[in-house]
């Protein structure tokens, strides 16, 4: 029996990713997956997705590195592009795509003694006031001396994100985001590539279906949306996680149950406890009464979650065995289900998969 498994269906990732061409039938697919692949695996995710996706996107030049040196060899972009004036050197020898916010990352390009010119992306801010400048002038500046760059590639890319395209009330703020991408296209003449559209803008947003359009959360099967669950968007859970039923007691009413005493039994009932807790990446905000599926029914997490187990009410008819596997999310429990219920994202909680987890790849 296995403390705590995360199951990657890498078939669920190739249909998602088959699915979100359906959605933004006119754009090229930038899969994005930084952060470990949002906690799924770098390398794995990378390796199933490399004959769909059409170039993959990191934040850090090690993410980029690493699926490089393990021979990835489709584009693979730097969305936040790079910290250090060393760097672009790696980012011209491995072929890399790197957005460009600032003037100080101008300046280290034009001075960079680099063989292979390298790929720049413009990012300018629409809304957002995270990177870029939404300054005509400053961009034109670093359109103007990034194109007399000898170490840059011709014609140069343009990239933003929109800042509430998870927020379909939002209509107005929206539409002036892309109209404020759209501005920068025309007044500064952009010829190269464009790309506007996060998971959210491909659902919603169809004038974010640029050249590009950087997928990333659905590709995972969750749902950017807080009203809906990747399932509604057509969509598939790729990660399932899934510890084991380690212990069970016999509660009766008026018993206390964990750390600091918090949960006092209502009723006599039956208790289990599962092999799973935050330091396996299974959050402790999470609230007595949060779903978990086993033996084909829910049950309901109670008191405090642990480091390393948790506590679930089995009801007084319990027929469940030590070793029982037990669903902490995927498709019986949607993670937005459980994010929802501790006052998060999914994106925080597929993220926060600790190493200690054993991940396992399945193709269904
Ligand atoms: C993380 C990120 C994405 C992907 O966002 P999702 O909401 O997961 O689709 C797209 N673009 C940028 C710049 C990002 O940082």
């Amino acid at each position: 029996m296995k403390a705590i498994s995360s199951i990657i269906d890498t078939g669920a990732l190739v249909r998602n990713l088959r699915r979100i061409r359906e959605m933004s039938p006119n754009s090229k697919l930038l899969a994005v997956v930084k952060a470990n692949a949002y906690g799924h695996g770098l390398y794995p995710v990378a390796a199933a997705l490399k004959d769909d996706a059409d170039a993959f996107a990191v934040s850090r030049i090690e993410e980029a590195l690493s699926l490089r040196t393990q021979g990835i060899i489709k584009p693979i972009v730097l969305l936040e592009g790079f910290f250090n004036p060393e760097d672009v050197e790696l980012v011209s020898r491995y072929d890399l795509y790197t957005a460009v916010h600032d003037l100080r990352q101008v300046e280290a390009i034009e001075k960079a003694q680099i063989k292979k010119p390298v790929n720049c992306w413009v990012q300018v801010d629409i809304g957002m006031h995270r990177l870029g400048s939404c300054d005509l002038d400053e961009v034109a500046e670093i359109k103007r001396r990034l194109e007399a760059s000898p170490n840059t590639v011709k014609p140069l890319g343009l990239i933003s994100h929109l800042s509430v395209a998870d927020t379909p009330s939002e209509q107005k703020y929206n539409e002036q985001q892309q109209d404020n991408f759209f501005n920068f296209v025309e007044k500064l003449g952009f010829e190269g590539d464009l790309s506007l559209g996060n998971s959210a803008g491909i659902c919603k947003w169809t004038r974010s279906h640029t050249t590009w359009v950087r997928p990333g959360i659905i590709m995972y099967g969750i749902s950017p949306f807080e009203d809906a669950n990747g399932q509604d968007l057509g969509l598939e859970p790729v990660m399932t996680l899934k510890a084991s039923l380690i212990a069970i007691h016999k509660l009766k009413k008026g018993d206390k149950v964990g750390y600091g005493a918090t949960y006092v039994a209502p009723r006599d009932t039956i208790l289990g406890i599962i092999s799973a807790g935050y330091g396996d990446g299974y959050p402790r905000t999470a609230p007595t009464g949060t779903p978990v599926y086993l033996n084909g029914r829910y049950v309901s997490t109670v008191g405090h979650v642990c480091m390393d187990m948790l506590f679930v009410d089995l009801g007084l008819d319990s027929h469940d065995q030590i070793g029982d596997s037990a669903v902490l999310w995927g498709k019986e429990v949607p993670v937005e289900t459980v994010a929802s219920r501790c006052g998060t994202i999914p994106y925080e909680l597929v993220c926060h998969i600790m190493p200690r987890v054993n991940t396992e790849y399945t193709s269904n």
